[in-house]
């Protein structure tokens, strides 16, 4: 890339050229990397540290992460502590003053998001919830995915004003492709709406928020915490009783459990990616959310 860039920099010599403002961009979480590509367009080149198909809340803090970002211009962080147990080792792992808490480089995407299931008290990790600051996947809604493009698009425009104009037209490019794709699996989701899931983890309610479905349980007993076989039982009687059909579960994610329970209820558990590249089909957050609606349609039974 680096020799490419240079032979590009030769040819344009004599010539005007644009600028190789190409800012620097690492994230998180794929579906940040996602968005901030819409965002910069050809001004920005975005990565994610964390895989789609791995738990975002447990990335190892390998030295290949704090190198992937040691010249970067931004990081994007989830904020709200899902990245809280690896981004304090990896960031200053990086020795990368731009990226640094409190630099220009480092946003946190939480920043004007409307926060679910805020704890009420102190909770502590100590008693194994993962979740201290209340519930962090709020990118399972394609809406709040444009309050993280905005603010990405302020950021890009203060650190590299030269293309502040194309970032704002990219932001509202996304912003109304979003606003279309969402009209789409509304449509999609419409004869489903109040019927229920399982998931795995309690990261869907988001999503399930925005189309009108309901979390009814979580195969774990709590954030982070595995299930007793007992609660399993507990789980798949009220499941029954409710008539419950859907159990669903990411990559990352103990799938015999999800399975288990599934057949315990008399319902079926689907794979669905919460991030971008969770599964293969899963390439950018607008072929994410697709895939997840034409999964749970089917799960539904494609009424
Ligand atoms: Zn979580």
């Amino acid at each position: 890339m680096k020799k490419l860039k240079i032979a590009l920099v030769l040819l344009g010599w004599g010539l005007t050229l644009p600028a190789f403002a190409d800012l620097k961009v690492a994230t998180a979480l794929s579906d940040l990397a996602s968005v901030a590509q819409f965002v910069g367009g050809k001004h920005v080149t975005a990565i994610s540290l964390c895989k789609g198909y791995e738990d975002p809340h447990f990335v190892p803090a390998k030295p290949s992460l704090m190198k992937a970002i040691q010249d970067a211009d931004v990081f994007v962080s989830v904020g709200l502590e899902l990245d809280g147990g690896w981004l304090p080792l990896v960031i200053p792992g990086s020795r990368n003053p731009k990226i640094q808490p409190g630099a220009e480089g480092f946003v946190d995407a939480s920043e004007g998001i409307d926060v679910l299931d805020k704890p009420v008290g102190t909770v502590s990790r100590a008693e194994g919830d993962i979740h201290p600051l209340g519930n962090p996947h709020y990118y399972g809604d394609p809406k709040n995915l444009e309050i993280v493009a905005d603010h990405l698009t302020q950021i890009f425009s203060d650190l590299d004003p030269s293309n502040a104009a194309d970032y704002a037209a990219n932001d509202k490019a996304f912003d109304a492709k979003m606003d279309s794709a969402i009209k789409g699996w509304e449509a999609q989701l419409a004869p489903y709406k109040g019927d229920s899931l399982v998931s795995y983890h309690e990261n869907f309610k988001y999503f399930t928020n925005r189309f009108g479905l309901k979390v009814f349980g979580t195969v774990e007993s709590k954030p982070g915490i595995p299930p007793s076989p007992r609660y399993l039982s507990d789980t798949a009687e009220a499941m029954k009783t409710a008539g419950v059909k859907v159990v669903i579960y990411q990559p990352y994610y103990d799938a015999d459990e999800a399975k288990q329970l599934a057949l315990k209820a008399g319902a079926a558990a689907y794979e669905i990616p919460n991030e971008v590249g969770g599964v293969p089909e899963a390439k950018d957050v607008f072929s994410k959310f697709d895939f997840i609606v034409s999964t749970l349609v089917q799960a539904y039974g494609g009424k």
